[in-house]
């Protein structure tokens, strides 16, 4: 069994962050593993407060996996600081970490700031370079590439400016263009669109972190980028028909259907 590690911040509720990473790789036959960013205050309703964990411990957490365990994914999530992006990538690199998933999380659907506006560079410098894949949304891609994106061609444009940043993988996510889900993909060479149609449902909470840790696990498990996408997306996209109404929000997708 192979061993996928999360970088991520703790969801209260278990739809996103950490819970749903770890319930995405139990539910691809990996064995998970969780670094601690930050723990939120949060339910369905929205995020109420946020305590980060501090660089020293972030840094004892990864080099605690690294020294004892073989790791053959990372996704990262939620960073919330300048330091904890510095701590994150110093020990990765020192570490010599491979198929790293960056999820460039910026804001919950909810509107609470999960990173630091002014941590921007920084993800930009540290982190982009480090991924075999990077999974902005829409609004998460325009933060970084500075573009106004709004249909596949700006999409296209988009992902190549990331590229140019470093990342080996691109994929925008377009859970929020106007019509369907297309998401597209660039490996640098080739551009490759997915496209879903949009299910009908509010309960779409922790899809980007799903979907980025279903990337992670299936590249863990030997398969091509190319693969590992389309094996995620068709997972998310079932996962989100089959979501769950707990409480009064925006209930979580359904990691075991
Ligand atoms: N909470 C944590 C810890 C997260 O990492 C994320 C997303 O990455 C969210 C909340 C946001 O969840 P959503 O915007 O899907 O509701």
């Amino acid at each position: 069994m192979k061993h996928v590690l999360t970088i991520a911040g703790s969801d209260t509720c278990g739809g996103a962050g950490i819970q749903a990473d770890l319930k995405t790789f139990s539910a691809h036959g990996t064995y998970g593993m969780s670094v601690i960013t930050a723990v939120t205050v949060q339910n369905t309703q929205g995020v109420f407060g946020c305590q980060d964990i501090s660089p020293e411990i972030i840094r004892g957490q990864i080099d605690a996996i690294y020294s004892d365990i073989k790791v053959s994914g990372v996704k990262i999530g939620m960073v919330s600081q300048i330091e904890t992006i510095h701590a994150i990538a110093d020990k990765l690199e020192e570490h010599h970490a491979t198929n790293i998933v960056v999820d460039p999380v910026m804001i919950s659907k909810s509107g609470f700031d999960l990173m630091q506006p002014d941590a921007k560079d920084t993800l930009i410098r540290r982190l982009i370079p480090l991924a075999y894949v990077v999974t902005p949304n829409l609004p998460e891609a325009e933060v970084i590439t500075g573009m106004k994106i709004n249909d596949l061609s700006s999409m296209e444009e988009a992902a190549r400016k990331i590229f140019a940043m470093g990342a080996k993988n691109v994929l925008i996510k377009g859970g929020h263009l106007e019509d369907d889900a297309t998401d597209l993909l660039f490996d640098g060479e080739k551009i490759i669109t997915l496209h879903s149609d949009r299910i009908a449902t509010k309960n779409t909470h922790g899809t980007g972190c799903t979907l980025s840790s279903a990337i992670a696990a299936n590249l863990a498990k030997g398969k091509s980028v190319e693969e590992a996408v389309c094996i995620a997306k068709a997972y998310i996209t079932v996962a989100i028909e089959h979501s769950l109404s707990i409480g009064k929000g925006v209930g979580p997708t359904n990691h075991f259907y």
